[in-house]
């Protein structure tokens, strides 16, 4: 199938004096997976109308494969778009479903059935062709829609919530099935969601959005173990977070003193932090490792700096264990691991150290 690379070049909307999207520059990749996430109102859908022409831009530019589209009607784009509410018509069969955007470029009938057959191989329904969309479970409709969208081989496929109707089960199945039919056609995909499990599991990159603008851009480890800042690290889900301040800087590490006293260094990202700012440090649960008092820390920990407390609850959250500690600050910390069986457990009032390696802890503007 074809793949097309996507230039947005300082593209922007306003509404009235609302600012809907910020002058955004972003490149897409040929084949890539890039998901919009954010919050409700961050202009996800915004600059997903704006690709795909529903709505026009007030500034910038919109290049696919070297050639601007910025001016061009939505049908001229070669763009193909996945609502969360499926949109099947529901008088025709499946397969006449699919074949639709076939015919309405006039594609011959020997030529469209080969077509309609490879696509439902694809979201493996073959069997569902002579169904009408009633008779299909929300999945089903789901992979249909899917299916409709690359029968006509656009070069970008743009997704808006597309597994928002679905309940959690049956969205966790089809995460895993567009990812394999991303993988199998080597399509563009642009995919607009605001969970951010969703965004995490699915994406070759995140562009994360707040307030009209591009908040991070990167793959979802980059996201999620380096943010830029504290509306990132708390977005991307659960993160220990200490006030401190830098006491040295060099290039993409910095000396920090915490709050709660203790003396450490974590990684820098950003270039305008000096000795003396106030800071955020942030680690994420998976990054603490608890240890039972005078346990030795392992070998890349040491001089790392740690923090001593009491468990106040120790959860199983299936493949997870996670342990709650009060220590001398006001702070909680969270320590996440692997739930092992017949692993010694922590106990509840029990103390535990708690140590890091200094590159997994990440200064951020306060
Ligand atoms: P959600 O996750 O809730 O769909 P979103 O990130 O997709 O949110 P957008 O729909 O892009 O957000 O909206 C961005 C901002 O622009 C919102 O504050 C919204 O109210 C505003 N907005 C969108 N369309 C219009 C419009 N036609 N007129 C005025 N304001 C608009």
């Amino acid at each position: 199938m074809a793949a097309s690379n996507l230039q947005i070049q300082g593209l922007a909307k306003r509404y009235g004096n609302f600012v809907a999207l910020a002058p955004t520059h972003l490149e897409v990749a040929s084949g890539e997976f890039l998901t919009l996430l954010g919050p409700s109102g961050s202009g996800k859908t915004t600059l997903l109308s704006l690709i795909a022409g529903l709505s026009r831009p007030d500034e910038g530019r919109l290049i696919v494969n070297g050639r601007d589209i910025t001016d061009g009607a939505p049908y001229e784009r070669d763009i193909g778009m996945v609502f969360q509410n499926y949109a099947l018509f529901p008088h025709m069969t499946i397969e006449e479903n699919i074949a639709f955007p076939l015919k309405m470029r006039n594609m011959d009938g020997a030529q469209m059935r080969r077509r309609t057959a490879d696509v439902l191989d694809l979201v493996r329904l073959p069997h569902v062709a002579q169904r009408y969309p009633k008779a299909l479970s929300g999945g089903q409709q789901q992979r249909i829609a899917l299916a409709r969208c690359m029968v006509y081989n656009p070069s970008i496929i743009l997704m808006d919530e597309p597994l928002g109707a679905l309940d959690k089960k049956l969205r966790d199945q089809m995460q895993l099935e567009i990812k394999r039919i991303h993988r199998q056609s080597g399509t563009t995909i642009i995919y607009v969601t605001h969970d951010q499990e969703e965004a995490m599991t699915m994406s070759d990159r995140i562009c994360l959005m707040n307030a009209g603008a591009i908040a991070q851009l990167g793959s979802p480890a980059d996201l999620y173990f380096r943010p830029c800042s504290v509306f990132v690290a708390d977005f991307l889900g659960e993160s220990n977070m200490f006030d401190a301040v830098l006491t040295d800087v060099q290039r993409g590490s910095a000396g920090i003193r915490l709050a709660m006293g203790a003396m450490g260094r974590a990684t820098l990202h950003n270039d305008d932090l000096k000795p003396g700012d106030s800071v955020k440090v942030m680690i994420r649960p998976q990054n603490v490792h608890p240890m039972m008092p005078g346990e030795h820390a392992p070998d890349a920990m040491h001089g790392g700096p740690g923090l001593s407390g009491k468990v106040l609850d120790v959860m199983v959250t299936g493949s997870l264990t996670k342990l709650y500690v009060q220590g001398k600050g006001e702070n909680a910390l969270i320590a996440a691991f692997p739930t092992r069986a017949g692993a010694p457990g922590f106990t509840v009032g029990q103390e535990v150290m708690l140590g890091w390696h200094e590159s997994d802890a990440v200064a951020l503007p306060a």
